[in-house]
């Protein structure tokens, strides 16, 4: 293996200039965070930011341990003079390669809104509409019901325009869903506590993966808590792999499958590098998530590829 190097390059996802950093220096970066091995790579997260005229873009990205780009976990735009929340009824929307989910079978529209700082996130979002103006009036909706009851109801049941909204609420988030009929609100009742409560330091949730979410409990709604949790929450799904012994990927994808069939389709392009975790689980195999992460925890165990 050649020696590390600590300069790590990468695009700025949200205005494409090359950008870099140092690995090494903590002053180049915000946080960093560091993974347990997956698939045989030590992994660590960063989160970048540099400034234009009135922006600060933050990208937050995973690294190998060679310093090499593995992947964006998110990014998103903070305007450099600060939004005032009383006045400014601006929410910022952040970046994401994928575009949010049309509408699905049983959900027309829902969001994610930060009440404390200011973004929106569009899982399931029609682009006729206007994702800033409806997490205004629902963050006016949250604040109305805070006025009238001592304890806001969860789900708060509300109506915006022609769309009878559902709404759970933490002091920090507000999820609203637009159901087009009542078979999700049972699971979404059973989750939203979890969404809206989510701790993790990221302070903003990835879209992509609210919208595996979303699609997963189309087709099952059994998504438990912790699974949920993880999906939401493991950076690694973004990671492109490397494995430095290409020739052992057929003999391993062979039988690695024998245990988890799901691994004889996608092992192959995931070990090569062709795609990402969160691409397998936004596409076709999205219903098969769990034997896709029962496959990730038997490769991790076993050090099949350490
Ligand atoms: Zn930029």
């Amino acid at each position: 293996m050649t020696v590390a190097h600590s300069i790590t390059q990468f695009k700025c996802r949200v205005c494409g200039e090359p950008l870099k950093f140092d690995m090494k220096n903590p002053g180049a970066f915000i946080s960093k965070s560091d993974h347990e091995d997956f698939f045989g790579m030590k992994l660590t997260t960063y989160r970048v930011a540099h400034d234009t005229d009135d922006e600060r873009h933050f990208n937050t990205v995973i690294v190998d341990h060679a310093g090499f780009f593995r992947g964006h976990r998110d990014a998103y735009t903070e305007p450099l003079d600060g939004i005032t929340p009383t006045i400014d009824r601006n929410y910022w929307i952040f970046h994401e390669e994928s575009s949010p989910i049309g509408k699905t079978e049983n959900v027309r529209l829902a969001l994610l809104i930060s009440r404390t700082d200011r973004w929106v996130v569009d899982v399931v979002c029609p682009n006729t509409m206007k994702v800033s103006e409806i997490a205004t009036l629902m963050v006016d909706r949250v604040e109305e019901s805070q006025r009238v009851y001592n304890v806001i109801p969860q789900p708060m049941e509300t109506r915006i325009a022609d769309m009878d909204i559902h709404a759970w609420t933490s002091d920090e988030r507000v999820l609203c869903v637009s159901f087009t009929n009542g078979s999700l609100k049972p699971t979404i009742d059973a989750l939203a506590e979890h969404i809206v409560n989510e701790k993790e330091d990221s302070i903003v949730p990835r879209r992509r993966m609210l919208s595996v979410i979303f699609k997963i409990l189309e087709t099952n709604p059994n998504l438990s808590p912790s699974m949920l949790s993880r999906i939401m929450n493991e950076d690694m799904l973004f990671a492109t792999l490397h494995t430095p012994y290409e020739e052992r990927i057929p003999s391993i994808v062979e039988r690695t499958a024998q245990r988890f069939p799901v691994a004889a389709e996608i092992l192959g392009p995931l070990l090569r590098g062709y795609i990402t975790f969160v691409d397998v689980l936004e596409g076709e195999f999205s219903s098969e998530y769990e034997e896709i992460f029962e496959l990730i925890d038997f490769v991790n165990r076993r050090r099949i590829l350490g």
